[in-house]
């Protein structure tokens, strides 16, 4: 047995999308299962609002290594395999979703999928992510379908952002507060895009510089990208890293 290094203190975002890059498999539960033990023995699994909480008041973590969990692109695993799992473990997670890809046909699907480079994955349906949203799990914004929004200009930014929040609140009965940008780095999110999203979210999460707790000055909240199915030393690392607020 290798020695676990004791996680540092601090709210870590971890941002995953899938629990494998494969089709579903029977495994799927295990390797999820796994992922959540080990994170559960040495952590405080928390939601992503206590997470978003803790980090805007800047609550510092002295003791405790706390965890929240957030997923992408609204794959059908985070309904069938992902949810259920959080919440057997206590906690909740957080669902990026892109609009458009609810409910889609297969061309849209085949484009949506080469777009994230991925084999072909299947989106939850919208009364899947409406029980979700009622079992207390966070609905965010992922925009509508998935481009990379350094390439669209203000019109386009507008409507990817704008129209995805407005068609989830219509859905769901709610306020959409929590904005995750597509491909997660700095270099995917220029400041206009920021203005804009700024404009309809409080809260607005990145998938880099973790580090550092927020990027743009406060305006984004970093998350650490992840995957469960990922080797336990990642997981061990990541967690080991001393988080700075500026
Ligand atoms: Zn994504």
């Amino acid at each position: 047995m290798g020695s676990i290094k004791k996680p540092e203190p601090g709210v870590h975002i971890i941002n995953s999308h899938y629990v494998t890059p494969n089709l579903v498999g029977h495994d799927d539960y295990q390797i999820f299962e796994n992922f959540l033990k080990h994170l559960d023995a040495s952590c405080t699994l928390i939601s992503l609002e206590e997470a978003t909480q803790m980090i805007v008041d800047k609550i510092p973590a002295k003791k405790t290594s706390y965890v929240a969990f957030t997923f992408d692109d609204g794959f059908e695993e985070c309904y069938h395999v992902i949810a259920p799992l959080l919440e057997k473990y206590n906690t909740t997670g957080a669902f990026f979703i892109n609009a458009n890809f609810v409910e889609s046909d297969d061309v849209y699907r085949t484009a949506f999928n080469d777009r994230i480079r991925i084999d072909t994955k299947t989106p939850m349906n919208w009364s899947q992510i409406k029980e979700l949203h009622e079992r207390g799990h966070v609905i965010g914004s992922h925009t509508m379908d998935h481009y990379n929004l350094a390439d669209l200009n203000e019109e386009e930014l507008h409507f990817q952002i704008q129209e995805n929040k407005s068609i989830l609140e219509k859905k769901l009965e709610y306020s959409c507060d929590y904005f995750a940008w597509t491909y997660g780095k700095l270099i995917h999110f220029p400041q206009h895009a920021l203005d804009i999203a700024q404009k309809f979210h409080p809260y607005i999460f990145s998938g880099t510089n973790y580090k550092k707790y927020f990027s743009y000055g406060t305006s984004v909240i970093n998350r650490r990208h992840l995957e469960p199915y990922w080797p336990k030393n990642h997981l061990n690392y990541f967690l080991s890293i001393k988080k700075t607020w500026s």
